[in-house]
């Protein structure tokens, strides 16, 4: 038997199924690089990554995991916060990811917030190209987890239809806090 499908793994679905090869997309949220090196073999050769972070070890077990799987070359890693990614990248992009929070078995103070977060999904939304697909996925288990998924569903809620497709993926029966995905796919 086989469960519905929790946060990341429903992300990573979704990316597979609206990112082409060739693609050109942000991960906001490096970390360690998990889904950087996913985003990666996602876009393919002739594709691009930008990748940022705000802290400099995580980036570096990035950089080491890209190089691991000679992946390097088809990804820029930024050490900036991710609401300053207009000032990097100034063309449109086919898709974004946020997987927000804290970096598990790191410094827990470094944490995606309120403010930052929304200024990095509204400079998102502008680099979007039609068509691309942004995804966040939130976890509401650490302090200002839940405000910060507050905040993003009020902003996210009033993003007109006719532009927008606003998907919200959650469990809603169970007793931990698994993470959810927003989704939100400009459209032609
Ligand atoms: N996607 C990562 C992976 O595959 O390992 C995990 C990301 S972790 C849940 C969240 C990351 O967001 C942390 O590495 C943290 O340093 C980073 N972060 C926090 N504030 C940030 C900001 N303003 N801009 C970019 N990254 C930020």
């Amino acid at each position: 038997m086989k469960d519905l499908k929790q946060g990341v793994d429903f992300s990573h679905n979704l990316i597979k199924e609206h990112i082409n090869k060739g693609a050109k997309v942000i991960d906001a949220t490096v970390g360690n690089g998990h889904d950087t090196q996913f985003l990666a073999e996602v876009v393919g050769a002739k594709g691009f990554v930008w990748g940022f972070d705000v802290q400099e070890s995580a980036l570096e077990a990035a950089k080491n995991r890209l190089q691991e799987n000679e992946l390097s070359e088809r990804v820029k890693l930024i050490h900036a916060g991710h609401e300053k990614m207009q000032d990097y990248i100034s063309e449109n992009v086919d898709g974004i990811l946020f997987n927000l929070g804290y970096l598990p078995g790191s410094n827990k103070e470094i944490i995606t917030t309120v403010d930052t977060t929304l200024q990095a999904v509204k400079s998102g939304l502008e680099l979007l190209a039609v068509g691309g697909l942004m995804i966040v996925v939130v976890y509401l288990g650490h302090e200002g987890g839940k405000k910060e998924q507050q905040a993003l569903l009020d902003y996210a809620k009033k993003l007109d239809e006719k532009k927008y497709n606003v998907l919200h993926y959650r469990f809603i029966n169970q007793s931990s806090q698994p993470p959810q995905v927003l989704a939100i796919k400009k459209r032609n």
